[in-house]
C-alpha cells in the first residue's frame, strides 16, 4: 500500500481552541521571558539573569549530605511526607532565624518548593480579581507574573532614592489586603530600607490594617554589615516573610520557607497540600543535614565575599565608563545581586539593549520596564553582576557606556 495516500494529521498535531481560564489567559508569554532568551544567547556578556554564581554552590557539602541521607534515612527521604515540612528542617531554620534576633519556633515555619511557589501560595491566600494590593515600584518581575494570574488591583507604594518611604503612605492604603515588600537588597534596585523606615511601615500597616508580605531572598548576602532586622521584628502579628535557600545553597534544589504566626501557617499548610502535597522530602532532609553541619556559618562568608567583589568591580566600572550626565545615576547596594541604573528620560533601555547586543562583544541586561506593575518607565536598567567575571564586567559596562553615548549624541 502507498503510505503517503493514507497520511493523516496525528491527533496531537491538530490545533483546537483551548477553553482557558481567565487567569491562564492573563499568563501570556511575557516580555521578561523574551529578555531572558536574549540574555542567555551564547557569547553574550550577560548582566541579565538573576542567577546566583555556581562558584558559590557547596558541592562537597551537598554530596556528603545526600550520601548521609540515603545511608541513614533512605526510606523516609524517598517517601511522601507532611505538607508543613520535615520537623528537623523546620527546627534548624527556626534556630537560625531566632539567633538572628527574631523569636521563631518550628511552628512558625512552613517549607515550600522555592520561594516562587511561595509567591503563588500568597496569591492563593490573599488575592482575587480586584483585590487591593500594595506593591513597590519597581518590584520583582517573577512576583508580578505570579500575582498577575489573580488579577489584583495594584496600588503603588511610594519610594525615593533610599527605597520604600512609609512617610509618604496615606489613605490610598486603606482597604488593601497586603503589601508586597523587599526591604533588604531589593530586586531589582539593590536598595535596603533603614530600621526606622521598617518601624514606620509597621505603624502604617497597623493604621490602615493591611498585612506585610516580606520577600527576603537576599538578606544573607550582605557584603560587610548585617542589614536591619526582618519586618517580623517590627510587626510580628501581621508579617509573613518568605525566605529561600536558593542563594545560600542552590536554586536547583527548590527549597524556600515562610515565617509567619502559627494560625497563618495552619492555613498555608492546607493550601500547600492542595498545591503539591509537600516539598521533596529528600531535599528537605538533605538541607537539614547541611544546616546541621554548619552550612550557614561555614559557607556564607565565602559567598558574601564573592558577591561583594563583583559588586565593587561593577560599581568601579560604572564610575569609570558612564557618561557624566545629571540624569544618569545608579544604586550602590550593600548586599545582594543587583544594581539599578537610571538613564536620561530620552533613552529607551530596550533600544539600548538592542545596540549592546550588536556590539563586537555583545552585552545583555534586563530593561527596567519588566519590573513595574504600574506606571512603567522605559529609561531604567537592572544589572546583575554575580555570574560575570571581573574582566567581562569591565568590558560589558564599557560597551553599555559607549552605546549610551552614541544614543545621547544622536
Ligand atoms: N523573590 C525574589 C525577589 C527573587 O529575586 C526570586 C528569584 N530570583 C524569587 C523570589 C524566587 O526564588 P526561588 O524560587 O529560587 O526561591
Amino acid at each position: 500500500m502507498n503510505s503517503s495516500c493514507c497520511r493523516t494529521t496525528h491527533p496531537f498535531d491538530s490545533i483546537i481552541p483551548l477553553p482557558m481560564s481567565q487567569s491562564a489567559a492573563r499568563c501570556q508569554r511575557s516580555q521578561a521571558s523574551q529578555f531572558f532568551n536574549l540574555a542567555g544567547r551564547p557569547g553574550v556578556i550577560s548582566f541579565g539573569g538573576g542567577l546566583p554564581t555556581a562558584e558559590g554552590f557547596p558541592v562537597d557539602a551537598i554530596r556528603a549530605a545526600a550520601d548521609w541521607v540515603l545511608e541513614k534515612e533512605a526510606e523516609r527521604a524517598l517517601q511522601y511526607s507532611a505538607s508543613a515540612g520535615e520537623p528537623e528542617l523546620r527546627e534548624a531554620l527556626a534556630r537560625w532565624e531566632a539567633q538572628k534576633g527574631v523569636p521563631t519556633k518550628a511552628e512558625n515555619i512552613i517549607i515550600c518548593s522555592g520561594s516562587q511557589q511561595g509567591l503563588d501560595l500568597i496569591g492563593n491566600l490573599f488575592l482575587e480579581p480586584g483585590a487591593k494590593f500594595l506593591i513597590e515600584r519597581p518590584t520583582y518581575m517573577g512576583a508580578l507574573e505570579a500575582f498577575e494570574l489573580r488579577g489584583p488591583n495594584y496600588v503603588t507604594l511610594p519610594s525615593d532614592e533610599f527605597g520604600l518611604n512609609p512617610d509618604m503612605m496615606g489613605e490610598e492604603c486603606r482597604g488593601a489586603r497586603l503589601a508586597y515588600v523587599m526591604p533588604t537588597f531589593q530586586n531589582p534596585t539593590g536598595l535596603t530600607i533603614s530600621a526606622e523606615r521598617r518601624r514606620k511601615l509597621a505603624e502604617k500597616a497597623r493604621e490602615y490594617d493591611f498585612w506585610i508580605f516580606e520577600d527576603n531572598p537576599y538578606g544573607e548576602l550582605y557584603y560587610d554589615e548585617e542589614p536591619p532586622l526582618s519586618m517580623r521584628a517590627f510587626a510580628p502579628e501581621r508579617t509573613i516573610t518568605l525566605n529561600t535557600m536558593s542563594k545560600v545553597l542552590s536554586p536547583g534544589l527548590r527549597l524556600g520557607y515562610f515565617l509567619a504566626p502559627k494560625h497563618v501557617i495552619d492555613v498555608m499548610e492546607r493550601l500547600k497540600f492542595a498545591l503539591d502535597l509537600h516539598t521533596s522530602t529528600f531535599t528537605q532532609l538533605l538541607t537539614a543535614r547541611c544546616l546541621e553541619k554548619g552550612l550557614m556559618e561555614n559557607h556564607l562568608p565565602e559567598v558574601r565575599q564573592i558577591y561583594k567583589m563583583h559588586a565593587e568591580v561593577m560599581l568601579e566600572a560604572l564610575e569609570e565608563s558612564m557618561p557624566k550626565h545629571s540624569e544618569i545615576r545608579w544604586t550602590k547596594p550593600r548586599g545582594g545581586m543587583f544594581i539599578w541604573l537610571t538613564l536620561p528620560k530620552s533613552i529607551d533601555a530596550v533600544e539600548l539593549l538592542e545596540r549592546c547586543l550588536e556590539a563586537p562583544e555583545p552585552v545583555a541586561f534586563f530593561p527596567g520596564i519588566a519590573f513595574y506593575a504600574t506606571e512603567k518607565e522605559s529609561n531604567t536598567v537592572r544589572l546583575s553582576f554575580v555570574t560575570v567575571t571581573p574582566e567581562r564586567i569591565r568590558t560589558g559596562i564599557r560597551t553599555i557606556a559607549e552605546c549610551l553615548k552614541s544614543m545621547l549624541k544622536a
